[in-house]
């Protein structure tokens, strides 16, 4: 299962950059994570200043 973005994001990207394989992209209103892509590593989930980052 790949992690997901909810929508209590606020874009700001910290995801992204903590993402190893470039699976976080910025989305019209929030960050989104490619499914296909994802590693599971939970890398994003941990820099989240709003722990808007879920498993599964
Ligand atoms: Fe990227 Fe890891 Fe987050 Fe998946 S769990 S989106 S591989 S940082």
């Amino acid at each position: 299962m790949a992690y997901k973005i909810t929508d209590d994001c606020i874009k700001c990207g910290a995801c992204a950059a903590a993402c190893p394989v470039e699976a976080i992209s910025e989305g019209d209103d929030k960050f989104e994570i490619d499914a296909d892509k994802c590693i599971d590593c939970g890398s994003c989930a941990d820099g989240c200043p709003v722990e808007c980052i879920t498993e599964g």
